[in-house]
């Protein structure tokens, strides 16, 4: 299937999108050649990352049912929901020298990533993501009951 970055970034919320846009933007600027894998996944796709040892959670925020709650000074407590992307550099994908933790696409990603106010999985202490970009934000207004 040819690489359609459109339809990626139709997945993405619209700030995710903005944001990601700039990134591989910046990237570009570079002279990488950034490509999104994933935006999201179904349970299903999830379960088998993680059978397969490519991802350690289902409370993952390629998900579309992963959210977090955050209490608020309130007694009530916010709903955090984010989105997820993996980009990789065309020429590369995951293997030959991208294989590498250390591979300097993955450290340019990271980089670009926190410049714009991503998370990178590259960071993560148990379990390096190198290509796994993120975004948390709350949008709703605080709720005030149990979730049922
Ligand atoms: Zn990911």
């Amino acid at each position: 299937m040819p690489y359609d970055e459109t339809a990626m970034l139709r997945q993405c919320h619209p700030m995710f999108k903005s944001v990601l846009l700039r990134i591989l933007a910046d990237l570009r600027n570079q002279g990488w050649q950034p490509k999104i894998v994933y935006v999201k996944r179904t349970e299903a796709e999830q379960a088998e990352k993680v059978k397969q040892g490519y991802s350690r959670t289902m409370h993952s925020w390629h998900l579309e049912s992963t959210i977090g709650v955050l209490p608020t000074v309130h007694g009530g407590f916010d709903i955090v929901r984010g989105n997820a992307a993996d980009v990789v550099d065309a020429r590369y994908g995951w293997g030959g020298q991208a294989a590498r933790l250390d591979f300097p696409f993955w450290k340019a990603l990271g980089a670009t990533a926190k410049k714009y106010g991503c998370t990178w999985g590259g960071e993560w202490k148990s379990f390096k993501d190198v290509a796994h970009v993120q975004m948390l934000y709350i949008e709703e207004t605080p709720r005030h009951q149990a979730l049922v």
